[in-house]
């Protein structure tokens, strides 16, 4: 899951970026509304955390032109308990709000929430035949044992499954498990897939000939 998270104090950007990233996130980071909206309409995030005030655009605007183009599910962060402008940043598109100061541990469970309302599975735990994947603690079990997965390989499993009986392209992989600032070395991509395949079984990931991978369960 790839999110972007837009706001202009470097030391919120930077623990944000940070928490999320150990969370297994990929992270980009605007610290305009300018640069947030450039991003959030080039890439397909799986969600937006959005300031409300940013420099030269704020989240009222950047919504206003998002939602006439994509529906990136938007957390918005108000560093006041103001009542109107909560109300004003959800009738413009928002799915959620948060109000600053906020504890970490409530804005990465609204993210996890959002992400979940968003796949169309409402449901925390998810299923993929005798696999469990529960994304609050980013555990994997296979027939009831905890099978030990690198973030990535995580990353992965989640995703396909999130999408599960399509084709998920190798872009499309790449665009949501890697963030800006990472290389994509084309090879990578399979070494995750081999890994994940010699722990949760060689049929767990369908390999469709130049068009990507699939998840059946
Ligand atoms: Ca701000």
């Amino acid at each position: 899951m790839r999110l972007l998270v837009a706001e202009d104090e470097p030391d919120i950007l930077r623990s944000l970026a940070l928490a999320l990233r150990d969370e297994g996130y990929a992270v980009d980071t605007a610290a305009t509304g300018t640069d947030a909206l450039y991003k959030a309409l080039e890439t397909e995030y799986d969600a937006l955390i959005v300031d409300l005030m940013l420099p030269e655009l704020d989240g009222f605007s950047i919504l206003a032109t998002l939602r006439t183009r994509k529906n990136t599910p938007v957390l918005l962060l108000t560093a006041r308990d103001s009542t109107a402008d909560r109300v004003r940043g959800l009738d413009a598109g928002a799915d959620d709000y948060l109000v600053k100061p906020f504890d970490l541990p409530e804005l990465l469970a609204r993210v996890r929430a959002l992400l979940r309302r968003s796949s169309g599975n409402p449901r925390p735990i998810l299923e993929a035949g005798s696999v469990l994947i529960d994304p609050a603690s980013r555990k994997v079990t296979l027939h009831g044992n905890e099978i030990p997965l690198t973030a990535r390989e995580y990353a992965l499993v989640e995703y396909l499954v999130r999408n599960k009986g399509t084709v998920v392209s190798r872009t499309a992989l790449y665009e949501h498990l890697f963030d800006e600032s990472e290389d994509s070395l084309s090879n990578l991509l399979d070494v995750h897939v081999s890994n994940i395949r010699k722990k949760l079984g060689h049929d767990f990931i369908v390999t469709r000939r130049g068009h990507g991978y699939s998840f059946e369960s």
